[in-house]
């Protein structure tokens, strides 16, 4: 007699059980989870009702037996449905399956996991007894093998590595670290009857039916009914046919999504599903949803990242010194990879990112603070000035210095008369007159008859910085004559730029003030001893590295306007002394800001008509709408340009300013807004840089949820430089993103900076702070994945850390340090491994 399918099917699982050590894994849910289904199937076979009861009553409580236990019942059970119901003999539990080595458990693995099954394409033909191809799993290997190409994984061919490709992914450790974007929920099992709405969830049961039909003439849906003990469901998947060639009638599927409806009836829409014999990655679990491109899925991905993680991550180097990993509370590397990928539930998914992202921090902070500690044992020309000669610069100027403004001097003068390098950030808000400070260090090095420079990202902003230098530093008294400071830029005349070269080579120019005009070849000082970079942010590395290079170890002074909480400031540019100006010259008065709804944009435009009617000037900013748009399309800055042209304001002058233009047409179109040609000036963000147009009052920024906090402050710093009232309006893209716009509400409550930047960190994370040095310090090449996740409390811990590597063993040349050293190479070797 043939044995019933039921019985097949209990027995199938019975033997997965056993095979993968009675861990209660083998059915999503636990095994007890069959009977849902199973019961019914059973009676309508005619399975004699008393065993269905035995069955039932002995695994119901599978779940809270010890695996030894688990182990007995149901090799008894078994003897008990096998002789009441006179199965062949060869149909035990000690099958094939059984009779496997036990699995392997790499030593590097610890206890984290029960050991992993076979390949899943192993698996699909069911040979389960051969882990043949698998490499032995005992020793760690080293992180040269970690670059090995992708193929070195059981069952990733050329094929298959040329599909990862396109993700960017090459070597093992490309894929390891190809880290879930998300995952999706679906550890919650359900009967089906138990179903509601809007559930994530997974359910298990058995195909009733498999139909595809049409839609809409040209698609093709695949309808499938489920049922388990309890009830049905319907399962549909859209232009996805080649589901229906998988599914038989009679299959036990799992099936995970989120439960919709249709005309009154429960329905899964495209869910994920999965036979249930098979290892779940896809269903009853949290399930990695992986950053994909076209031609991939996440079902394959899945399943080629299951082959890697299981083979792999256990025997991947722990770098991080076991003491310093087990003081954090960090899990090793290893399980971190395992859990990042397959995680059990939320808890591992934290630690796993925890330790993930302490990673990048550390090496970063590894790098920076090496970085620091070698120019630091550099020597440097000392230049010293009295405090008689100090005071006497200080009176001249048209202002008092602010207190923090003093202080950061202070600084500066005490870097200069050190000996070693100065190498500093000056970050202060928009407008708390970082200038004068840096005009103030550069007259010292002067004083001691050294040259300057001081290089910025535009031409306008260079003019206006070399006014400044002329103000403070070329007065009737002052440290130079006005025809020592020069200009050069661009579009510097020919004749001029000749003269201005010459007087460098010999040392009559002492200042030049310029855009990257200055680092170009011909450019040669005399004795470069001081170099100020403004908006450092603007200029790559190779950039800064060349203006150092224009001196013989020159101290430099590097400037940003963009406010970043302390915390992080000090990691970001952990290889810099920081001086922070928190505190505005007095008689500012703060920008009244406005958060308005799109359908009160004419109020806007009403406020702007008057204030531009009393002589002043308007911003009206539009944020890039696509990633693309910077490529190809035009930014809606140039059609909104012409409708509030040709529309909204025809008398006034309105002018354009986009990233697509030429740098000498940006320059131009800001000149003319500065002089006044222009009422309005309708601009993509690239007008951020810290031009000074006194005249401009308003500030109006569209799609203003498109921006962070500290972006959004940086632009309304452009407008009331000039004493009057001045107003920002933000107009968010929607009316309805109630959270994004509580968001936007914080600037309309302080103007500071700092207090924004905090906010900023809290709600948006660290990530967008790491971006600020991205494109000055190649930081972005460094795909910092996970840093963005990090908290403040794990940030300090990684600083901590690598500060007491680096006091100890700066140049990581111990034992110990020995796999920290080649990681750290590695991870920077990745970015642009020079930094300033
Ligand atoms: P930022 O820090 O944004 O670069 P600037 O250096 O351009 O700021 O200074 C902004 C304006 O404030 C300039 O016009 C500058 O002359 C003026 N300023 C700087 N310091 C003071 C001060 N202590 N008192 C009054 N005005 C000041
Ligand atoms: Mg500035």
């Amino acid at each position: 007699m043939e044995t019933k399918p039921s019985i097949v099917k209990l027995h199938k699982f019975f033997a997965l059980e056993a095979e993968r050590g009675y861990d209660n894994r083998a059915v999503v849910g636990g095994l007890t989870r069959v009977l849902d289904s199973w019961e019914g199937e059973a009676r309508a076979e005619g399975v004699p009702e008393p065993l269905i009861q035995v069955i039932r009553a002995r695994l119901q409580d599978y779940g809270r037996l010890k695996p030894q236990s688990r182990a007995e019942m149901l090799r008894g059970l078994w003897q008990r449905i096998q002789r009441s119901l006179q199965l062949p003999e060869e149909m035990t539990l000690e099958t094939p399956a059984n009779g496997r080595p036990a699995p392997q458990k790499p030593p590097a693995a610890g206890k984290e996991k029960p050991a992993a099954r076979p390949p899943v394409s192993q698996r699909e033909k069911p040979k389960p007894s051969a882990p043949a191809a698998r490499p032995s799993v005992q020793q760690p290997i080293s992180l040269k093998e970690l670059r090995a190409p992708v193929t070195a994984v059981p069952n990733i061919g050329p094929r298959r590595a040329k599909t990862l490709e396109r993700l960017g992914i090459r070597t093992l450790q490309d894929l390891l670290y190809h880290f879930p974007r998300r995952y999706d929920d679906y550890s919650t099992v359900k009967p089906i009857r138990q179903l509601r709405y809007g559930d994530e969830v997974t359910v298990l049961g058995t195909v009733e039916s498999v139909q595809v039909r049409q839609y809409h003439t040209k698609h093709k849906l695949v309808d499938v009914l489920v049922s388990d003990g309890s009830g049905k469901i319907r399962a549909r998947w859209f232009n996805q046919t080649w589901i229906a060639d998988r599914l038989r009638k009679g299959m036990a599927i799992a099936l995970a999504g989120k439960v919709d409806q249709f005309l009154g009836r429960l329905v899964l829409v495209n869910p994920e599903w999965e036979p249930v014999d098979k290892e779940q990655l896809s269903t009853g679990r949290i399930v990695p949803v992986y950053p994909l491109t076209a031609k991939i899925t996440q079902r394959w991905m899945r399943r080629v990242m299951k082959e890697a993680v299981d083979t792999w991550a256990p025997r991947v180097p722990d770098p991080l010194p076991a003491a310093l990993r087990e003081e954090s509370g960090l899990l090793p590397l290893p399980s971190a990879l395992q859990k990042v990928h397959f995680p059990e539930n939320w808890d591992d998914v934290t630690k796993a990112r925890n330790r993930l992202a302490f990673d990048e921090v550390f090496y970063l902070q590894l790098g920076l603070l090496q970085q620091r500690h070698r120019r630091k044992s550099q020597k440097a020309r000392r230049f010293e000035v009295s405090d008689d000669w100090l005071e006497e610069r200080l009176r001249r100027l048209p202002f008092t210095l602010t207190g923090a403004q003093r202080r950061a001097l202070e600084e500066i003068r005490r870097d200069l008369a050190s000996g070693a390098p100065l190498n500093r950030l000056l970050q202060g808000d928009v407008g708390s007159g970082k200038t004068v400070v840096a005009a103030l260090g550069m007259a010292i090095v002067l004083a001691g008859g050294a040259q300057g420079a001081l290089m910025a990202p535009t031409a306008i902003l260079a003019e206006q910085h070399f006014r400044n230098l002329q103000r403070f530093l070329a007065d009737e008294e002052g440290v130079v004559a006005p025809e020592q400071i020069r200009l050069l830029v661009g579009n510097t005349p020919a004749s001029e730029r000749r003269e201005i070269l010459e007087g460098l080579r010999s040392g009559t120019v002492k200042v030049l003030v310029g855009t990257h005009a200055l680092i170009e070849d011909p450019v040669q000082f005399a004795d470069l001893q001081f170099v100020v970079i403004d908006e450092q942010h603007r200029f790559g590395v190779r950039q800064r590295a060349a203006l150092r290079a224009k001196g013989d170890n020159p101290h430099m002074l590097v400037m940003t306007a963009t406010p970043i909480p302390r915390t992080l400031a000090l990691t970001i540019y952990g290889d810099l002394d920081i001086s922070v100006m928190d505190e505005m010259p007095p008689g500012r008065k703060p920008v009244e800001t406005y958060l308005l709804m799109p359908r009160e944009r004419e109020r806007a435009y009403t406020l702007i008509r008057r204030e531009v009617e009393r002589g002043h000037q308007a911003f009206v900013i539009y944020p890039l709408v696509e990633e693309s748009e910077a490529l190809e399309n035009t930014p809606a800055a140039v059609k909104a340009h012409r409708i509030l042209q040709e529309e909204v304001f025809p008398d006034f002058k309105v002018g354009l300013l986009h990233g697509k233009m030429k740098a000498d047409e940006k320059d131009e179109v800001m000149r003319r807004f500065r002089d006044g040609e222009y009422h309005i000036l309708v601009s993509t963000a690239v007008v951020e840089v810290g031009v000074d147009v006194p005249n401009a009052t308003v500030m109006l920024i569209e799609g203003a949820n498109r921006f962070g906090l500290a972006q959004l402050h940086q632009f309304r710093g452009r407008v009331g430089r000039g004493g009057q009232r001045a107003y920002c309006l933000l107009i968010p893209e929607t009316e309805n993103a109630v959270e994004e716009n509580e968001r936007l509400k914080a600037l309309t409550e302080t103007n500071d900076g700092f207090v924004l930047a905090e906010k900023d960190l809290q709600q948006r994370g660290p990530g967008e702070f790491f971006g600020t040095r991205q494109s000055g310090y190649g930081f972005g090449a460094m795909r910092l994945q996970m840093a963005n996740m990090l908290n403040v409390h794990l940030i300090e811990k990684a600083r901590a850390l690598s500060q007491r590597v680096v006091e100890a063993d700066p140049e990581l040349r111990l034992p110990e340090h020995r796999l920290l050293a080649e990681r750290l190479e590695q991870f920077w070797s990745n970015g642009q491994g020079e930094m300033s």
